[in-house]
């Protein structure tokens, strides 16, 4: 089922949803049960994965030379999301990328989804590889999401790549985006970004799942502004548990937000990365329960592979 559907058919409850990333090439997809397992009983309608970029590695070659190979860490995601949606019959969110695919291989990929009976995706353009500076797409490939949701519509309308298709059996995804309360890291002005939000959506966009934020004033904001901007689209607020202290200076340098002081305060008095962890559970729970009140359609956590303080947090909402 459509996320728009599901949203619609909740009458107004916030659902529970949360977002996990595909294990490591040559592990087990046990790891990912594992995780997900606790988190079944807040009756999720819907669970993301996400899709990492490919990357270098370097082998050694024995001659005190490197051979630079590119590869992908982390691949697999229509597959699990197949996998998950059949063990759990749960609807599945397969994150799509601009880079490093081809608009070809975007449309195979696609073409599978709707074959598995994947019903949305979310339309991404991914960050830069590790060594760019800037992202670049590939040759061939869509430059910003905003083109990738016009190849996903597109589809919809039955409109295939290089007019080929002699069939009618046209795809119907619900496509989601991302929204950044904060702005996005290379977006000269929010206003601007939000511009660029607008474009995704007039593309065909259904709903818009925000980057992470500790100050749920920002999130309103952005709401509101987006509605001025002629955006109506539901805009899911995306929520991460702080949990280790690195997090104080890792996310602001990763993602570019800002975290509030007393969230900062409360986290440099832990002396050990189980009370941060606490503090992380306790603070995304207030923030969670202003967010409920305010009627927010879905509370979409970012899991990043560990479920167990996800757990604790919905046990407390839902
Ligand atoms: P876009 O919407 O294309 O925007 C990128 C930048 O370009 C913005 O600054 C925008 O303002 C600007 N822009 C847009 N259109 C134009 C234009 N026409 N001219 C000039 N500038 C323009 N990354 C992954 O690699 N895998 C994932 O699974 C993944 N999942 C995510 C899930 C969520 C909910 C979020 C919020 C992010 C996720 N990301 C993921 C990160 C995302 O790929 C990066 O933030 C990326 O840098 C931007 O992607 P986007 O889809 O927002 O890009």
């Amino acid at each position: 089922m459509k996320i728009t559907d599901h949203i619609k058919n909740s009458n107004g409850k916030t659902l529970f949803s949360f977002e996990i990333i595909p294990p490591k090439k040559g592990n087990s997809i046990q790891e990912l049960y594992n995780n997900i397992d606790p988190l079944m009983e807040f009756n999720p309608p819907f669970i993301d994965v996400t899709t990492s970029r490919e990357e270098y590695v370097y082998i050694d070659k024995g001659n005190g030379l490197l051979d630079r190979k590119i590869t992908r860490m982390r691949p697999g995601t229509v597959g699990i999301c197949a996998a998950i949606k059949h063990k759990y019959n749960v609807d599945t969110v397969p994150h799509v990328l601009c880079g490093g695919f081809t608009k070809e291989e975007t449309e195979y990929l696609l073409v599978d989804c709707h074959y598995l009976g994947i019903d949305n995706v979310m339309a991404l353009r991914g960050d830069a590889m590790s060594h760019q500076k800037y992202f670049e797409p590939i040759e061939g490939g869509n430059e910003y999401a905003k083109d990738l949701v016009a190849q996903i519509h597109n589809l919809n309308c039955g409109k295939y790549l290089h007019d080929v298709v002699e069939g009618n059996n046209k795809a119907n995804f619900c496509i989601g985006v991302a929204g950044y309360p904060e702005k996005h890291l290379e977006a000269p002005s929010l206003q601007t970004d939000l511009k660029r939000l607008k474009e995704k959506v007039d593309a065909g966009a259904d709903y818009i799942v925000t980057q992470m934020f500790f100050d749920n004033k920002k999130y309103f904001e952005f709401v509101e502004a987006a509605k001025n901007m002629g955006i109506n689209v539901p805009i899911i607020p995306g929520i991460k548990p702080l949990a280790v202290k690195r997090h104080l200076q890792l996310l602001p340098q990763v993602f570019r937000i800002d975290l509030p002081e007393e969230l900062i305060s409360e986290i440099e008095k832990c002396t050990t990365n189980q009370q941060v962890r606490q503090v992380g559970i306790e603070w995304t729970i207030q923030q969670s329960k202003e967010l409920l009140a305010a009627g927010v359609p879905v509370l979409h956590y970012y899991s990043m592979g560990k479920s167990d303080n996800i757990r604790e947090i919905a046990a407390a909402l839902f």
